[in-house]
């Protein structure tokens, strides 16, 4: 131990903002016996040395089991248990999210099929909303059947469906807020209501458990667990990963859910590779919130322009007037200092002469083309702007009929606002429209 006063006892960290708490973090962690390391030390080791027969044991014996004794460092024993670089990212995502604990994995999916498999047991069923990101949605309507788990799609913009559908054996409510990709917000307050309504008349471990994908968000827009959600997912790899180097996802929920999705990691073995981690803990959160303060900005200007533009039919994006749910909007997307916090993503149709949108199809192959700032690509939340076709991309995954009856039409376009100057992003879009 050195002779300076270790950050754990300086005042200063229980009275930092959080973009502040995500550049220190704890500042010396209990998770790493290092101190005098600016940046954290990145970790690669699969295994840990134990000094004897009875310390590994131990190791065991704790792992999964409540917190590490005070004043003791957690005992080690091998990456995919618990390692220390994932660790400081745990107790910093962990914070962000305002969660007891925050657990880390291999993807975005790892992080939702985890959450999911440990709420869930063969012959439950959830209840989600009807538009979800492509793979989510694939693994609700292929995979969960398969482990005799069951998906019921509804309308969540109205709660009431919640109780005209679940049953005794619902055990979620699974929503993303807002949708990927129609920017639908869904009501996480309303929602905790009317699950509390059903929840009074169940024991605990019948208890339906509100899981919320915040991806599209970020904790920076919103907290969910703040608003009445009782698991937070989101995937690292967009707004919090940030530079789009590494791929990741988090589950972040109260300390009664902890150990049992430690050992789902534990067993299934879908973990956050270290180095994955530690690029996110060093770059991606404690940018997240200059990133995305910078993003909303520029997504202002930009949603202003495309909603002025002739050749476009509408624009999705929370923070214009014109946005249908504007009065929720304000309520639940918020920074921590209760500033409406729009985010980074919009949603914008074309006006077409027919229904297949082909003109968004020729928007997008233009900007693929010759766009200088603007890159065709799926993912979200980069310092890069990106756009895509959800229709047949990132959402292909739904049925033809589902997607139309759903609103998500095949000239739809999702862009990703980055960090570039507003200016040049219009003048591409300009360019863009101006040539189909
Ligand atoms: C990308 C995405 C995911 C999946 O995350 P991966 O890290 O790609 O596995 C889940 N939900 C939403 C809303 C996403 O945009």
């Amino acid at each position: 131990m050195s002779a300076h006063r270790s950050h754990e006892n300086r005042p200063g960290e229980s009275a930092a903002h959080t973009r502040t708490r995500l550049i220190h973090g704890r500042g010396r962690s209990g998770k790493w016996d290092y101190d005098h390391h600016v940046v954290p030390p990145i970790s690669s080791s699969a295994t840990f040395r134990l000094d004897s027969a009875a310390r590994g044991a131990r190791g065991f014996e704790q792992f999964a089991h409540g917190d590490t004794p005070p004043g003791e460092h957690p005992i080690y024993i091998y990456d995919r248990l618990d390692e220390p670089t994932r660790a400081m990212l745990e107790e910093n995502l962990a914070y962000a999210e305002r969660g007891d604990f925050a657990l880390c994995f291999a993807s975005g999916m790892a992080a939702i099929s985890a959450a999911l498999a440990t709420l869930m047991r063969a012959g439950d069923n959830l209840v989600a909303h009807k538009v979800l990101y492509g793979c989510t949605y694939s693994l609700l309507t292929n995979w969960l059947p398969r482990l005799d788990m069951q998906a019921r799609l509804v309308d969540l913009t109205d709660p009431a469906s919640i109780a005209q559908t679940a049953d005794r054996r619902t055990r979620v409510v699974y929503f993303e807020t807002p949708v990927n990709p129609d920017m639908t917000l869904i009501d996480i307050a309303a929602v905790r209501s009317a699950v509390d309504r059903l929840n009074v008349r169940r024991s605990a471990d019948e208890r339906i458990e509100i899981v919320v994908d915040n991806t599209f968000a970020s904790p920076f827009c919103q907290r969910p667990l703040e608003l009445g959600a009782d698991v937070s997912c989101t995937s690292l790899t967009k707004a919090i990963g940030g530079f789009g180097t590494d791929i990741g996802g988090a589950v972040i929920g109260p300390g009664r859910l902890r150990d049992a999705l430690l050992m789902y990691r534990k067993d299934f073995g879908g973990v956050l590779s270290p180095k994955a981690a530690w690029a996110t803990l060093v770059y991606g959160l404690p940018s997240l919130a200059a990133r995305m303060a910078n993003y909303q900005k520029s997504a202002m200007r930009v949603a202003r322009f495309l909603e002025e533009h002739p050749k476009v039919r509408r624009v999705r994006y929370p923070g214009l007037e014109s946005f249908p749910q504007r009065e929720l909007a304000h309520r639940q997307m918020l920074d921590e200092h209760g500033r409406f916090a729009p985010g980074s993503m919009l949603y914008f149709v074309l006006k077409d002469a027919d229904e297949r949108g082909e003109s968004g199809a020729r928007l997008i192959d233009w900007i693929a083309q010759n766009s200088y700032c603007i890159t065709l690509a799926v993912s979200l939340g980069q310092v890069k702007t990106l756009i895509e076709c959800p229709y047949s991309m990132t959402h292909a995954a739904l049925p033809e009929e589902a997607k139309r009856q759903r609103g998500i039409e095949p000239g739809g376009i999702r862009l990703s606002v980055g960090l570039e100057d507003w200016h040049d992003l219009v003048a591409d879009l300009q360019a863009a429209l101006d040539a189909v």
